[in-house]
């Protein structure tokens, strides 16, 4: 899956680790990047816009599309189903595009078990304290789910060897940079998944209860 350099990549984060604004970032900086568009059932959320975000379908037409092999995988996420589009990722790498994939941990090992070759990075938060903040700053979402997202967020980091890479979001330019790094050379050592990372996601665990 690497024709003209063309690569697949999972970025992925807990939410309110600052993916999303990251990633419209780095497609704006890099013309090779494409953000991979999956399709949910969720409804959309204000200013989410169709097409551009998501491709929001109902269960019936998800179903179907699941029925006719649309997806190069599929998982259900606090209720709701997210798919990515198996078509869209093959014919963007034939063109050389970065193709990144906004999915989590299973999507990704999900990817990797069907044999086909992908970069996974991790965005991390600086602390627990901002990952916390940013949850409630949404406020997109009732407590309830923020809470079930903090815990979910917590779960994801915990995750977090499945990763090739992981990036910390403390200051918001160098991490595109990084982001963009990693993509352009991913043989770089930079940023590569290593011992001190253990060290710091203790540190945002131990905070947990
Ligand atoms: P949100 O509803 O906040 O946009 O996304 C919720 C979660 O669904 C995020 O963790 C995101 O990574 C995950 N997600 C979004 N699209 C897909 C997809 O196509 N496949 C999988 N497995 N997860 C996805």
């Amino acid at each position: 899956m690497n024709a003209k350099n063309g690569m697949l990549f999972v970025v992925a984060a807990p939410s309110g680790a600052g993916k999303t604004s990251l990633l419209k970032e780095l497609s704006k900086k890099n013309n090779r990047v494409i953000i991979s568009i999956s399709h949910t059932t969720r409804k959309p959320r204000d200013g989410e816009i169709e097409g551009e975000d998501y491709f929001f379908v109902d269960e019936k037409s998800f179903k179907k599309l699941i029925e006719e092999n649309h997806f190069l995988e599929h998982a259900r996420v606090f209720g709701n189903h997210y798919g990515t589009s198996h078509s869209f990722v093959e014919s963007q790498i034939q063109t050389g595009k970065k193709i990144i994939l906004e999915i989590d941990w299973q999507g990704m090992q999900k990817i990797k078990a069907k044999g086909v070759e992908i970069i996974g990075i991790f965005i991390l938060p600086p602390d627990y304290i901002t990952l916390e903040e940013r949850l409630i700053n949404r406020q997109k979402d009732s407590s309830t789910t923020i809470k079930q997202r903090m815990n979910a967020a917590l779960d994801e980091i915990s995750h977090y060897k499945e990763f090739d890479f992981i990036v910390v979001n403390d200051k918001f330019d160098e991490t595109v940079a990084k982001l963009n790094e990693i993509i352009s050379d991913p043989k770089t050592d930079h940023n590569r998944r290593n011992s001190s990372h253990d060290k710091f996601i203790s540190k945002i665990m131990a905070q947990r209860d």
